[in-house]
């Protein structure tokens, strides 16, 4: 499982991750920001848990042009590495 983080503070709202990975990213209209889609998000709609299969969302990260976006493996999150 990848933990996934979206600076809604950062986000354009380019649209860019949505085009690009629409199962995980979503624009929120009330937000004026990019937002976890409702199968992936945490009780938060700005983190989610997603599983590993799903590349994209690291493409996502890569390419956010304000780098909004931030994934880390959940083992890593467990030690406390996600900020
Ligand atoms: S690519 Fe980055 S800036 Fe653009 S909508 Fe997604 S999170 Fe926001």
């Amino acid at each position: 499982m990848v933990i996934v983080r979206l600076n809604r503070e950062k986000c354009l709202r380019c649209g860019f991750c949505t085009s690009i990975c629409v199962r995980v990213f979503e624009l929120d209209n009330e937000e004026e920001s990019a937002q976890i889609t409702s199968p992936f998000r945490t009780e938060e709609k700005f983190i989610g848990e997603i599983p590993e299969n799903i590349n994209c969302v690291k493409v996502a990260e890569r390419k956010c042009p304000v780098n909004a976006i931030k994934t880390v493996d959940e083992k890593e999150s467990n030690s406390g590495k996600l900020t």
